[in-house]
This record gives structure tokens, C-alpha cells and sequence, in this order.
């Protein structure tokens, strides 16, 4: 504690923290051995290479939002770097359409910071206002717009962060390509602070959208839902948004006009859109309007919300299959509820094959089996266990072949040669 407090600062170390994150109400909660306030990158290393030259664990926490326990502690013994007094905008050039941040600086400030300027930072993950950028690069986080723009890293050129031993290194820039040397950036990436803390990043931004319109389809069932998602790709037409809502996530969240079993979303951002979408979305729906994006979105964001208050609580997870799987995903979600008793329900991003796959949870009731079984049916239609919330320490890579295991071991060991970053976290029984 008096080697740290150097460091940053005796008020910036508290000792014994218990601590949580999203998962909270799976049961997730873990005590800090020392929660550190760093204010620079340079203190960041330096609490960094103290860890790991004193063989102790280490563990980066950004806003805390994460839905897998990533940023809560497991043994007791680790050091928690909060990021959260890294909060400064470094350089923001709207002319050049890019912005250099401190990885403590909230995804709703990044977003605000280009809105104002006419641009456009299209990453929008549900909790911007605490999320920090830091930790929607070590998650990839994603959003609505994912299926046009890509999610958190695609919008990354550069990154600064702290590697083992302790040291601040530069990958990419502001530079918007580099094909030099191995993808770092890629690697750090989704890490969840596996292999490096993210101090700093350089981020791409592109000119905001001159007009936003929604189209809202309503369905008899999820197999005609999902022919009108395939529709959508197969007119060759981007929506900027595709989402979806299954019968169960439409029942715990009615809403007038959107009668039916299934809907789907789909929103337009470029001229001469929407007119493709609601052709395409046409065959076989019960109705079809268009809604007002900015109430429309108000209404999808309480989606999760309204969701819990039904039986009080809920486990949810972001499976992610092949499109062409996207009803079998749907599909098996309510029959692997109905086998362990439990209300099953999914809504999420259609286009990507992105589901929030969801199991109500009445007092003293478990889903974890359920979840289990949802993951190996996610591994059996050939998708991943996570689309887009991380492995934290809920999920297993059970969908990755044992080349692939080998693979990311390997990477963790050049890395972090003594497993001290987030130890127990994403990769940690390969
Ligand atoms: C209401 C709600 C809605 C959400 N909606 C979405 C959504 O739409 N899409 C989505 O993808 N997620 C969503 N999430 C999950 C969560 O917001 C994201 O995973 C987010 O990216 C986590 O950011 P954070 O700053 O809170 O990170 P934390 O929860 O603090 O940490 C997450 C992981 O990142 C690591 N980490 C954090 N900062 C750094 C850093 N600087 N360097 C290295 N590693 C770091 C941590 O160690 C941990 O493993 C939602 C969560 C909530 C509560």
C-alpha cells in the first residue's frame, strides 16, 4: 500500500474494496487487495511494472458496465486500476475526422464531442454514459449500428497502452492504415485486460448522417421474421440498423402499432433507403409502418429494463450465430427455457446474427444451466458463446476448436508471460 500511494497518492489507494460490476445479479462480487486511482499513463505503468515485478495480479476497470464479471476480482489478492480520472481528450482534429482520448473518457462524451461537430463516432453500446472507451476496446463493444459500422474497433487506428513488463507503448496512430508488424491493435482488441491496459486511443470519425428514418415490420412468427431480416441483405440494400424482437421480448415490452408474434426494426441513414427496407420487409408481414427513429430507439433501449421487471430478474446473453442460423438461435432459446422450466425470451441485432437470449428468473430461481445449454447451441450452429459482452469469468470458448485453444494460450503467454492480467478472466483454461 506505501509502494502505490507514491505512486498516485494515498487518497487514490483504498484498501479491501468489494466490488461489482453488471454481473452483480448473477452473484458476481469480488474484494480488491488495493483499488488504485492512477491520473496518467505514466502512473499506470508504474503501478503496472510494480505488480509485476512483486508477482502480483492486476486488474484494469473502466466503467464498470461489463455484463461477465470482467473487472471484478476473483482472488482477493489483485490490484484494481480504476481509469477513470484518465478522462481527458488528448487532441480532437474535426477537420481530419479523428479524436485522440484518454481510456478513462466516457463512449457518451466521445460521441457527444463529434456530434457537436457534425461528425459521427457510430459505436453505441446501451451504457455510454458510464462506459469508458477503454473498456469498449477491451470488450469490442457493439451496438444497434454494429451491422453497418462495425463495432468499438473498427473505429480504432491507434492505441496506447501498458504491456509486461510495465511499459507504455505506441501501436498505430493517428495514421488511419498501418500494415506494419503484427496486428497489436487487433490483439488488444477485445483482450479484457488480458494482455495489455489500454491508456489511451486514437479513433476514427466520419461525417454524422444527414437523415434517420425506421422502419418497424410486425411478423405471424419468428420464421417469417427472420425471411424478412434475409430479405433486407438479399434486395442488397444497408439498412443502418436491423434489429429484432421475439414474441416473449414483445409481450414484457408491448408498444402501440407493433401487433404480432415477431418484429423487426430496420433503420435507414442514407437517401433512397428506407423505400428498399419496406419493400423488403413487405412479404408476409402483418403490418408495416414507419416509426420515429428518435422515440423508437427510447422504446428499444427499455427493452432489457422492461424485460427484468416482468419476474423480477433475468439472465441474458449474446450469443452470436450465422445469419442463416438466426431462427434456429431464436427458436432454441424458448425451447431450452421450456426444458428447464424457465420463460425464455431474445431480442437483439437480426443483421448480425447477434442475439440477447434471455431466461426471466423468479426469486431463488437459476439459469445457469440454461445458459450452458444456450452456449453449446451457439457452438453447434456455428457461432460464438459472445457477440459482443467478453468471456469475463461467466463463459467458457467452449465453440473454439483445440488449434485455436493452442492459439490464444500461446498469445497470452508472449504477452503476459507470468498470467498476472486479469487473472481467471477469457482465456484462462485453454
Ligand atoms: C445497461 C447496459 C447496456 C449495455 N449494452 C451493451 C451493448 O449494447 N453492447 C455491448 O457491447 N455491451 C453492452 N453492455 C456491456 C458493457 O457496457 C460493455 O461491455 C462495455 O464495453 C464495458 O465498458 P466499461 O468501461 O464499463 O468496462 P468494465 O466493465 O470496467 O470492464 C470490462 C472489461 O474490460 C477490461 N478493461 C476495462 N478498461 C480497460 C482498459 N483501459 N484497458 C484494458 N482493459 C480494460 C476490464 O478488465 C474488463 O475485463 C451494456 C451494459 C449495461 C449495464
Amino acid at each position: 500500500m506505501r509502494d502505490l500511494a507514491r505512486i498516485v497518492g494515498t487518497e487514490h489507494v483504498l484498501e479491501g474494496e468489494q466490488l461489482e460490476d453488471a454481473s452483480a445479479s448473477r452473484g458476481i462480487s469480488g474484494r480488491a487487495r488495493a483499488l488504485v486511482r492512477p491520473a496518467s499513463a505514466e502512473q499506470v505503468a508504474a503501478v503496472f511494472a510494480w505488480c509485476y515485478a512483486h508477482d502480483v495480479p492486476l486488474i484494469a476497470r473502466g466503467g464498470a458496465t461489463g455484463f461477465s464479471g470482467g473487472a471484478v476480482p476473483r482472488s482477493g489478492d489483485e490490484v484494481v486500476l480504476e481509469l477513470g480520472r484518465l478522462d481527458r481528450v488528448l487532441a480532437f482534429d474535426p477537420g481530419l475526422w479523428r479524436m485522440h482520448v484518454q481510456a478513462g473518457l466516457s463512449t457518451r462524451h466521445v460521441a457527444r464531442i463529434a456530434r457537436e461537430s457534425g461528425l459521427f463516432y457510430p459505436p453505441d453500446p446501451g451504457a455510454a454514459e458510464q462506459s469508458q472507451i477503454g473498456g469498449n476496446i477491451a470488450t469490442n463493444a457493439g451496438g444497434p449500428h454494429t451491422f453497418k459500422y462495425g463495432s468499438t474497433g473498427a473505429w480504432v487506428t491507434g492505441l496506447e497502452a501498458c504491456l509486461a513488463p510495465g511499459e507504455l507503448v505506441r501501436i498505430g496512430g493517428p495514421q488511419r492504415k498501418d500494415a506494419a508488424g503484427y496486428d497489436l491493435r487487433g490483439l488488444l482488441v477485445g483482450s479484457e485486460g488480458t494482455l495489455g491496459i489500454v491508456t489511451a486511443a486514437w479513433l476514427r470519425l466520419i461525417p454524422a448522417p444527414l437523415q434517420r428514418q425506421v422502419a418497424c415490420a410486425c411478423y405471424p412468427d419468428a420464421r417469417t421474421g427472420c425471411a424478412g431480416v434475409r430479405a433486407v441483405l438479399e434486395a442488397g440494400v444497408q439498412a443502418s440498423a436491423l434489429e429484432y424482437l421475439d414474441a416473449g421480448a414483445l409481450a414484457a415490452a408491448p408498444r402501440d402499432g407493433l401487433a404480432g408474434e415477431f418484429a423487426v426494426i430496420a433503420e435507414a441513414d442514407a437517401a433512397g433507403v428506407l423505400p428498399e427496407l419496406l419493400e423488403a420487409l413487405a412479404p408476409g408481414a402483418i403490418s408495416l409502418v414507419e416509426a420515429d427513429p428518435a422515440e423508437i430507439w427510447r422504446w428499444r433501449d427499455g427493452v432489457s429494463i422492461a424485460v427484468t421487471a416482468r419476474r423480477g430478474g433475468k439472465l441474458s446473453e449474446d450469443i452470436c450465430v450465422p445469419l442463416d442460423r438466426l431462427e434456429a438461435a431464436i427458436e432454441g432459446t424458448v425451447a431450452i427455457g421450456v426444458r428447464h422450466g424457465l420463460e425464455a425470451c431474445s431480442w437483439g441485432h437480426a443483421g448480425d446474427g447477434n442475439l440477447h437470449s434471455t431466461f426471466l428468473l423468479g426469486p431463488g430461481e437459476s439459469a445457469d444451466d440454461a445458459a450452458q445449454e444456450l452456449f453449446e447451441l451457439a457452438a453447434a450452429l456455428g457461432g460464438t458463446v459472445s457477440g459482443e459482452h467478453g468471456m469475463g469469468q461467466v463463459k467458457r470458448p467452449l465453440h473454439l476448436d483445440s488449434a485455436a485453444r493452442a492459439a490464444n494460450a500461446a498469445i497470452k503467454r508472449a504477452l503476459d508471460p507470468k498470467g498476472l492480467l486479469n487473472p481467471g478472466k477469457k482465456v484462462f483454461d485453454l
